[in-house]
């Protein structure tokens, strides 16, 4: 098998703006600088503001939770909802107050937010004490622009969005020390019409499959027991890669690791959900036992007009064909209450998609439009108030499935991940490859291992036993 090699790796030159931002810092009297990240949205941005972490650990940063003792704040938004937007700005006009009693305080707005011209222009004219913004795909260059800004340049604006490279090697901070990302591809080249994404995160960009091996084995080798696989379209991974590798073939790879430990990816896209892939994922012991396979709607209408590239029936197809080789396998998914459009009997067409399913958990939202979409300006008869009531339909529908979906698991016996402390004294949450959370009582010393736990009681939450380590 040919794997190509010949990524970029992390500029040398980045790494001379980083030791000479510390020496600027030190000079400025800022001994031990602090350094504040706000991350907003999804998992991809959590990835993104851990290398941002770690960027500025290798600048001299030490990180707060606090602002209000921070040297520099950095906002990594997110842009999908509109209305979220209200509140980051809401959040960057507060750091107005704390440049008044921090006169070297430095404040960066970065993320999908940033990488808007509308956004841009209104930070650049009315929150002058916004000192960088930088968009999604020159985050590497992090030192650079702090350095020009703490050398009393002018306000770094940069947004350049034809990158094709993808940095390798960035520094990397993750906190969690059990579970850890590895973003495999990035932007989207769907164009779903009431998505943002594709043009806030450029076309799609596939990383060399032996970078991403490299950093699953380093992350094995560091204890990581579970490793997720982020991307906006993870089942087209690969399409712009020559070397053949696509995502079925990118599991097996990692799968073959050494060691006990998980394989989670996040997001699949049903047009590109292939029988490969399905095969990839019964064959694979360390690939969970659960697929995130958003449908936004079950009637084909709907999804023609979404753009999504598949119909209700192909959607199904995919259900029965993932469950005929995994007959256990837990369904998650999202869904999109009214469409602009949408009628009410087509909206009945999800509902009877849900109870025919039956998924383990569903993230649902009621359509919100997003400027600069083709979705915003389509024609949208039916009110927020009606939306609203067929949302409360749903969401009865789904706890009616849930609840016994969830009671039907009693007496089951799961092997489990101990990912945290639980609330309930003595106890830990032990994670299920369907992604259950079961509260067992453990040792803290059994975080980050394994156990097979019976699931002895549910009242809404798991209550389960150790039977085997
Ligand atoms: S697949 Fe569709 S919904 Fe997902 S990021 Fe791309 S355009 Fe957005």
């Amino acid at each position: 098998m040919s794997i190509l090699t010949g990524s970029p790796t992390y500029p040398e030159e980045q790494r001379v703006y980083a030791e000479a931002v510390r020496s600027k810092l030190l000079e400025n009297g800022v001994l031990t600088p602090k350094a504040c990240v706000i991350t907003y949205g999804c998992q991809q941005n959590v990835s993104d503001s851990q290398r941002i972490k770690g960027m500025l650990s290798l600048m001299g940063y030490q990180m707060t939770e606090d602002r209000e003792k921070a040297d520099f704040i950095i906002f990594n938004t997110c842009a999908v909802r509109e209305h979220a937007e209200d509140r980051v700005f809401g959040n960057v006009g507060a750091t107005k107050n704390l440049k008044k009693e921090n006169r070297g305080l430095i404040v960066a707005v970065c993320g999908c937010m940033a990488q808007q011209k509308t956004v841009a222009e209104k930070i650049k004219n009315s929150y002058p004490y916004v000192d960088i913004l930088f968009g999604t795909q020159v985050t590497h260059r992090l030192p650079e622009f702090v350095y020009k800004r703490l050398s009393g340049g002018k306000r770094v604006f940069e947004t350049e969005l034809d990158n094709k490279d993808i940095i390798e090697d960035v520094p990397i901070d993750r906190e969690n020390k059990i579970k850890g990302f590895i973003p495999i591809m990035y932007g989207c080249d769907n164009f779903c019409t009431y998505c943002i994404v594709p043009y806030v995160r450029g076309r799609e960009r596939s990383r060399k499959a032996d970078e991403i091996l490299k950093e699953a084995k380093q992350m094995v080798a560091g204890g990581y027991k579970e490793i997720m696989l982020l991307g906006q379209n993870v089942n087209s991974y690969g399409k712009d890669n020559p070397d053949g590798i696509n995502f079925a073939k990118l599991l097996r790879m990692i799968n073959g690791i050494d060691g006990e430990f998980r394989i989670r990816f996040m997001t699949s896209h049903p047009k590109d959900c292939t029988e490969e892939l399905l095969d990839a994922m019964r064959d694979c012991e360390k690939v969970e036992n659960h697929l995130h396979l958003p449908f936004q709607s079950g009637s084909s209408r709907v999804l023609k007009a979404m753009n999504r590239r598949y119909t209700r029936e192909k959607y199904l197809y995919l259900i029965k064909s993932a469950r005929e080789r995994m007959p256990d396998i837990a369904f998650t998914s999202d869904v999109i209450v009214g469409f602009p459009g949408e009628t009410y009997e087509e909206f009945k067409e999800t509902l009877s998609l849900i109870d025919e399913v039956k998924f383990a958990s569903l993230f649902t939202f009621i359509y919100s439009p997003r400027g600069g979409t083709p979705a915003a300006a389509m024609p949208d008869p039916v009110s927020r108030k009606e939306k609203g009531v067929w949302f409360d339909e749903l969401i009865k529908l789904q706890e009616k499935i849930q609840k016994e979906y969830d009671r039907g698991l009693v007496g089951k016996t799961f092997r489990v991940l101990f990912e945290e402390t639980a609330p309930e004294e003595g106890c830990l949450i032990g994670k299920t490859d369907t992604i259950i959370n079961i509260s067992v009582k453990a040792d803290e010393r059994l975080l980050g291992t394994f156990a097979d736990v019976i699931i002895t009681e549910y009242d809404g939450t798991f209550k389960g036993k150790i039977i085997n380590k």
